[in-house]
């Protein structure tokens, strides 16, 4: 039978969820309510004026009248951002706009966004145990301690060094396009305050450090607490391969065997993207109207925009000053790779490829290929870093309707790196690990719906920067071997 391929598949539950939340918007996002009776007692009259962004109420008591505006965007003093925070200070107007206020587009996106929340949810549940398998999986296929240590160190610090790379240019180009601001002028005024934190930088800092060594392992598995989880993992593997014999053999074979059935199970979950992508996009834009999809746009040229930096300048002047190879002839090379990774968006699946390419087109030993890339295929993810980046801070820009500070900013930073070590070399695995960087941010899970409809065109862009970054890996690692 024939079937439209999963993409296809994804934009036009994109575009039909565009379509319905869209016509909701225009038909249905503005309501007036003038209250006189069924008021709670010692309220004399209550107007709800609810439009697709804003809501003010505004009610009259004996003593005073009262206004107060939700604003999911926040950008006048005295606003609030949803509900929660109205009733906190003020449980009467929250009480009013829950009974009164909201406008028809409000109320039934209300149900797209639980509806397309399931499978948000299905996604939290894969994360934990398909990082686990999938790390333990990539360090215990190394080999013997012997090869694992020597040239670790190296592999290693090239891996942070080119991902921190890659991640700096997403967040520069992020904060040069602003693609969740659009032009409102008056929008980086508020909520700085709400957002940014009073803790210095290196406090900052050593705080993520501390996150990393878990306490209790098995809470931080629960919690779950993702930097500890990737971190006690990667430390797990490299101790198993240390003790080697039966026990890593055993290790091995069990996180393999996890591994495939867990990447069976996201793959399934993944089946019902166009369903999800169809609920949530058509909450966001049933809330927020044509503006989201406008800054969908941006969002994407930013992230296509500092891929391309990353994969054509900045790892080009690596091969050429570190490496000493000539960029293009290396990327002649590679390309079969690049083009498999590109189309298949999967890192683990191009592997054999990448294997067989750098050894016969591009010359680099066995020995160095075959330690470099199986690793460099779990963790080192230049793309996926550089997209959580870029992702995470649109998202930020969309929610707050400001840019996040500085030192908000270098958590960003330090997390997107962890999640992608985490990530799994499988397709949409870099929308898995969002949730994480979301949940570091204090972002609502949802607005993960926005972005999810270019995800699949973004996950074969940053899956060929992945292969990019390992290939060149090996052409720097061979170089100092070779001395
Ligand atoms: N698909 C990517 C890879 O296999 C991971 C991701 O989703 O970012 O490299």
């Amino acid at each position: 039978m024939f079937r439209l391929a999963l993409h296809w598949q994804i934009l036009i539950g994109m575009v039909i969820g565009s379509l319905v939340g869209l016509l909701l918007n225009l038909t249905a996002s503005e309501s007036d309510v003038f209250l006189d009776s069924g008021l709670p007692a010692g309220i004399q009259s209550a107007e709800i004026t609810d439009s697709s962004r804003l809501t003010e109420i505004q009610y009259v008591t004996e003593a005073e009248t009262v206004k107060r505006v939700i604003d999911p965007l926040v950008k006048e003093p005295g606003s609030f951002r949803n509900v929660t925070e109205l009733r906190a200070e003020d449980a009467i107007a929250a009480d009013l706009y829950e009974r009164f206020g909201q406008s028809t587009a409000k109320q039934v996106g209300a149900w797209f966004k639980r509806i397309g929340g399931l499978f948000l949810r299905m996604l939290q549940m894969v994360a934990v145990p398909l990082i686990v398998t999938s790390l333990l999986t990539g360090i215990l296929g190394l080999g013997g301690a012997d090869e694992v240590g020597r040239m670790f160190t190296r592999t290693i610090a090239y891996y942070l060094t080119t991902s921190m790379l890659a991640i700096t240019t997403g967040l520069l180009v992020v904060n040069m396009i602003r693609p969740g601001l659009g032009n409102d002028d008056d929008a980086p005024r508020a909520v700085a305050e709400n957002i940014g934190s009073s803790e210095s930088l290196s406090d900052i800092l050593f705080n993520q450090v501390q996150a990393i060594i878990p306490a209790n392992p098995l809470a931080a598995l629960t919690a779950p607490n993702f930097l500890s989880i990737i971190a006690f993992t990667i430390a797990f593997g490299i101790f198993a391969v240390r003790v080697g014999g039966t026990t890593a053999e055993r290790i091995r074979n069990f996180a393999a065997a996890g591994f495939d059935v867990m990447m069976a199970m996201t793959m399934a979950i993944i089946r019902l993207a166009p369903i999800g992508v169809l609920f949530l996009i058509a909450y966001v834009t049933a809330t927020q109207g044509i503006d989201v999809i406008k800054a969908l746009g941006w969002y994407f040229l930013s992230v296509v925009l500092a891929l391309a930096i990353h994969a054509a300048v900045t790892m080009p002047l690596i091969l050429w000053f570190v490496a000493r190879r000539s960029p293009t002839d290396f990327a002649r090379a590679m390309s079969p790779a690049l083009l498999t990774a590109f189309s298949s968006a999967s890192s683990n699946a191009t592997l054999p490829l990448t294997l067989s390419n750098i050894e016969q087109r591009a010359g680099v030993s066995n020995k160095t290929g075959s330690f470099v890339l199986p690793l460099g295929a779990t963790i080192n993810m230049d793309g996926t870093a550089l997209y959580e980046a870029v992702a995470v801070l649109f998202i930020a820009q969309l929610h707050y309707g400001v840019n996040l500070p500085f030192t908000q900013q270098v958590i960003i930073a330090v997390t997107a790196l962890l999640a992608s070590v985490g990530a799994a070399g499988i397709p949409h695995a870099g929308l898995v690990m969002m949730v994480i960087i979301l949940q570091v941010a204090g972002l609502p899970l949802e607005m993960q719906g926005v972005i999810l409809a270019v995800d699949r065109l973004l996950d074969m862009a940053r899956t060929a920067v992945n292969v990019w970054g390992d290939a060149c890996g090996c052409a720097v690692v061979e170089r100092f071997e070779t001395q």
